[in-house]
């Protein structure tokens, strides 16, 4: 599977997760039916920190925590759109790297709903199915990182 075509399609993603701009895509969000994601984002708490680039293939949510947390999301498949969701605040992601390595992350915040946002796209489950409301942006609207 860690091929040179998979390889290729993992930059493909990143390209297109940067042009986006956003902070996270799934494969199935460009067409490909398969179960690999790309994230990039930095520190929430630290601006200027480098922002962190993932590739998971076969991601998969080991434990997450009781406590929930509610925040706004958008996402590149549902342009001008926005809806409140309830996430894990915290979650453990295994999978493997781009090299086929088994990689583990503990994730926390941002960080971690990115990542249950991108696992539900492998599902085809998007954000406004589990948003506790959604709406369309108005223009004058400060629009969330797009995922
Ligand atoms: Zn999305």
């Amino acid at each position: 599977m860690f091929d040179k075509e998979l390889q290729t399609l993992i930059d493909d993603m990143i390209e297109t997760m940067r042009a986006a701009p956003g902070v996270g895509l799934a494969a199935p969000q460009v067409g490909v039916s398969q179960r690999l994601i790309v994230v990039e984002y930095g520190d929430e708490e630290d601006e200027d920190a480098p922002k962190k680039l993932f590739v998971v293939a076969n991601p998969e949510i080991l434990s997450a925590s009781e406590e929930m947390v509610d925040g706004t999301e958008a996402c590149l498949s549902i342009p001008r759109v926005m809806g409140d969701v309830e996430r894990h605040e915290k979650v453990v992601v295994r999978g493997l790297n781009r090299f086929g390595k088994p990689v583990r992350y503990k994730l926390s915040g941002w960080m971690a709903r990115i990542f249950q946002h991108e696992i539900d796209h492998l599902e085809g489950v998007l954000f406004t199915d589990r948003a506790s409301r959604a709406w369309r942006v108005q223009e004058e609207e400060q629009v969330p990182d797009n995922v």
